[in-house]
């Protein structure tokens, strides 16, 4: 068998893996590259038509977002993943090719104004989505699917978000089989709302990530009683509270530790505004799959339904506009998350120059997008083609990330008693080195950090 890095190898977007032997090709994850230097346009380094099935870890768009390109290119195998990420991709691919009609629209009209005759195109469009959808397989937890010519794999809970799964594939390396595990995004363990994730004891070869491979999140609690002051000292300072927050699975999240918060008496009654369609949406997938959730989670359509916050979800322009008048007393989450487009690009050009405003980030920042700037402490930056100066306070509370750290990430990979050989994927350069080093030290695997492009035997 035959492994090649498509993506997220050295970097922390852009995850796709190429599988082939016995003459079978297949994909793991198809994600959109995001941040600086982001190439998604080009042809895929294989030919899409000759791929026989695309096996997906999670919904997040790094991992799912070029999917409609891979069917417009002639993909016409199955995407097999799980019944909740079939639901939750659904979403999130319209709201992707939304975005891009919407952002070459705008580009194409600006050239003309310019009297340059230049028409750009969408990745993708809402109707490439809508050819795609009809390919998906959904699988549970824990059922063995098989392909034939000795292939067969299986999806085990990853506790990233909703229905987030490393995937496991045994192969047939005569006269052995073999088994290798992408562990896809591992998620933090105690989530409120999802599982932990789940630890394997065997495998040949692990293909793992390694986002927060060199850090060490705060705990739970810290970042709970952390949230709490921010909240608390910018109503204090008669300002508002932006989060930029991801539609999928920190949403739904914060949604519910604000709730019990209120509830609790920790934080007053507020207003919440969650002004992202998407997110607003994701909720619903949310609860539509309480077979996924915490047995306690379930308690989050009460949260939905007003238990203790007074929660507005915004779905018109007109109501997201609305918001920009609001001077104080507001916690507003709007993706997108790395505050690269979306709704929170307004909250950003309205809040970030008040003083008495914060911006509380609790999510990854990639390298080049505009939330990694402001987190890097830019006096300026750019919103909206606005020069705005940032005078909010700016938070970074760790503790809330969907992802296992540096910690976690080494007790996940420790509980293979077969000593596999590891491939670190999915995190910035330093940090896959320095993670590898680690594992070399501690658990004294054979290790990999691959480059784009390189290829294994296995
Ligand atoms: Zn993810």
């Amino acid at each position: 068998m035959k492994l090649r890095f498509l993506g997220a190898a050295r970097q922390v977007t852009g995850s796709c893996y190429l599988l082939s032997a016995n003459g079978v090709q297949l994909l793991v994850d198809c994600g959109m590259q995001q941040g600086e230097g982001a190439e998604n346009g080009g042809s895929f380094p294989f030919r899409p038509s000759e791929i026989s099935c695309l096996f997906l870890t999670h919904a997040h768009i790094d991992h799912s977002g070029l999917i409609p390109k891979l069917v417009k290119d002639g993909f016409n195998g199955q995407i097999i993943t799980t019944g909740a990420t079939a639901d939750l991709v659904e979403i999130m691919l319209y709201d992707s090719a939304h975005i891009q009609e919407k952002d070459t629209e705008w580009k194409t009209k600006k050239a003309l104004r310019q009297g340059k005759e230049q028409v750009f195109e969408p990745l993708y469009t809402t109707k490439d989505v809508e050819a795609a959808i009809p390919f998906f397989v959904k699988k549970r937890y824990g059922e063995t699917g098989h392909l034939g010519k000795g292939f067969k794999y299986v999806f085990v809970d990853a506790g990233h978000i909703l229905g987030s799964g490393s995937f496991v594939l045994w192969y047939q390396d005569s006269p052995a089989e073999k088994k290798i595990v992408f562990s896809g995004d591992i998620g933090k363990e105690g989530n409120p709302i999802i599982a932990d994730p789940e630890h394997m004891t065997a495998a040949d070869y692990v293909v793992m990530e390694s986002t927060y491979g060199n850090r060490m999140h705060k705990g739970m609690k810290e970042s709970i009683d952390e949230l709490v002051e921010a909240i608390k000292v910018t109503f204090k300072r008669g300002g508002n509270v932006v989060m930029p927050t991801f539609a999928v699975g920190r949403t739904q999240d914060l949604l519910y530790i604000l709730n019990g918060l209120v509830r609790d008496g920790r934080l007053p009654l507020m207003d919440v505004y969650v002004d992202s369609p998407l997110a607003n949406e994701a909720t619903r997938v949310y609860l539509s799959h309480s077979e996924y959730l915490e047995e306690d989670a379930e308690k989050l359509s009460a949260v939905v339904r007003g238990d203790a916050l007074r929660l507005h979800f915004t779905a018109s322009v007109e109501e997201s506009q609305a918001i920009n008048r609001i001077r104080s007393g507001a916690v507003i989450m709007a993706g997108s998350g790395m505050c690269e487009g979306g709704r929170v690009a307004h909250h950003l050009k309205h809040n970030l120059w008040r003083s008495e405003c914060s911006i509380v980030f609790t999510g990854f920042q990639a390298r080049g997008t505009l939330g990694r700037r402001i987190v890097d402490g830019a006096s300026h930056v750019h919103v909206l083609g606005e020069e705005i100066a940032v005078k909010a306070r700016v938070y970074t509370i760790n503790g809330f990330s969907a992802h296992a750290d540096q910690k976690e990430l080494l007790g996940w990979l420790s509980s293979f008693e077969s000593k596999p050989e590891v491939f670190i994927v999915h995190g910035e350069e330093n940090v896959a080195l320095d993670f590898e080093k680690l594992v070399q030290e501690r658990l004294g695997l054979k290790t990999h950090v691959p480059h784009k492009g390189d290829e294994f035997d296995i």
